[in-house]
């Protein structure tokens, strides 16, 4: 039972938002829209009392440093799609879980643990040197992998629709 309470209204915003980005950056939502809302309403629940949109499949720790991997779409994401056909929460699922090629099944938590993510350091290229006289920066989305080259990442991904929050310096 939460105190933070969610209108019909609310949903039905933010799921046609979800479904618009979603389709405009090639992915898909599981077609049970009954639990996609239900997905959708805790999103709306975590952003109301985090400030930002916590998987509602995960225990957020409430600080957004600790959970940024977790905001919604997550850092592992893209990669539960491609090896299990649909995010931790099944939230998101391919076309060939749409269409019933492919069933769901239970996908496994890849989330490092908090010591193994706070240790992990972006790791430069032993060619780093050389490719430091480049003139801009080269940025990546966490969450989708989009590269750009330029002086601050972009306010919004233009794939997946993560803020620049997301992105990490990869040259
Ligand atoms: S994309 Fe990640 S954060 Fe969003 S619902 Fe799926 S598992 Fe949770």
């Amino acid at each position: 039972m939460t105190d933070i309470e969610v209108s019909e209204p609310d949903v039905h915003r933010a799921f046609e938002a979800l479904k618009r980005d979603a389709e405009a950056g090639g992915y898909f939502l599981n077609p049970d829209t009954g639990f996609v809302n239900s997905l959708v309403q805790g999103l709306i629940t975590n952003q109301r009392r985090y400030g930002y949109p916590a998987c509602p499949c995960r225990l957020a720790s409430g600080r957004k440093d600790d959970d940024l991997d977790i905001c919604c779409p997550c850092d592992y994401r893209d990669p539960d799609l491609d090896d299990f056909g649909a995010c931790y929460c099944a939230l998101y699922v391919t076309s060939a879980i749409l269409s019933g090629q492919q069933t769901l099944s239970s996908i496994p938590e890849r989330r490092p643990a908090r010591a193994e993510r706070r240790a992990r350091q972006p790791v430069l290229p032993a060619s780093a040197n050389l490719l430091s006289s480049l003139p801009y920066t080269v940025w990546r989305c966490k969450v989708c992998g989009y590269l750009c080259a330029r002086e601050h990442p972009p306010g919004i991904c233009p794939i997946c629709k993560v803020t620049k929050d997301r992105f990490e310096r990869f040259i």
